[in-house]
């Protein structure tokens, strides 16, 4: 998986690249992060790349030919999709996760400020997506949150491809609770069960426990889950 990242400030990623699973995963070559930043693209002289908005109104925003230039400058392989961060977006879900998993391409592009003149999206935006219904001040984030939240269904990025799948939300249910050593802490004991080395109990608990936390804590998601003829035994 590659991903270009488009964007005013490049360095707020240096975290995800050099820490954890994703930087393992990029010395492995298993994803690529390219960093493209629009300014080395502005044709302005001091790189000025935005500008006050038509129209008035306070803040500014980024000039649609910094971002074209930039992306005209990428190496784009055919099975591609050129993602705008936007809280007008589609909301992000892990439905989506592993939809934009099976790409080998994604451009990722940032606002910032007041955002990115309209013009870019029309052009060159496949998908607007938001990570939630709050406003943050540039699309980094959301990106990084994306690039994480993706590059676990990329094959080798975590160790159990297993675990991947066994995860809250991957089957639509928010997993059962987990435990480790010690057996009892502060008064509180691991369940009896789990220590019990029965398989088929401990498959029954877990399966139970999920059931019970979906519909404790998300109903929202159970509905769902049983809207879309979920097994509830
Ligand atoms: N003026 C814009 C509006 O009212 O919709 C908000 C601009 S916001 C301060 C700057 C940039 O942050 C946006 O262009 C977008 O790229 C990013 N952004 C902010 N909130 C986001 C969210 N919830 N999801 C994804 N991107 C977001």
């Amino acid at each position: 998986m590659k991903y270009e990242v488009m964007t005013l400030f490049p360095g707020m990623f240096e975290g995800i690249i050099e820490e954890s699973l994703i930087k393992k995963a990029i010395a492995k070559d298993i994803i690529e992060i390219n960093l493209h930043d629009f300014r080395k693209f502005s044709k302005n002289k001091h790189n000025k790349v935005d500008d006050y908005p038509y129209g008035g109104g306070k803040g500014l925003v980024i000039s649609p030919e910094p971002i074209i230039a930039a992306y005209n400058s990428l190496n784009l392989l055919e099975n591609k999709k050129t993602i705008f961060l936007s809280p007008a977006g589609k909301k992000l879900t892990q439905e989506k996760v592993l939809e934009l998993s099976q790409y080998d391409q994604l451009i990722l592009i940032c606002g910032h400020y007041e955002g990115i003149d309209e013009r870019v999206i029309e052009l060159i935006v496949d998908e607007e997506i938001s990570i939630g219904d709050y406003i943050l001040t540039g699309g980094e984030i959301p990106a990084m949150v994306l690039i994480d939240a993706v590059s676990r269904y990329v094959d080798g990025v975590v160790g159990s491809k297993e675990s991947v799948l066994e995860d809250s939300l991957s089957n639509g249910l928010l997993k059962y609770p987990q435990y480790t050593m010690p057996r009892s802490f502060e008064g509180l004991e691991v369940p009896e069960v789990l220590l019990s080395g029965h398989h088929e109990n401990i498959a029954k608990w877990r399966k139970e426990k999920s059931f019970e936390r979906t519909k404790n804590k998300r109903p929202d998601l159970w509905e769902e889950y049983i809207n879309k003829g979920g097994k509830t035994e």
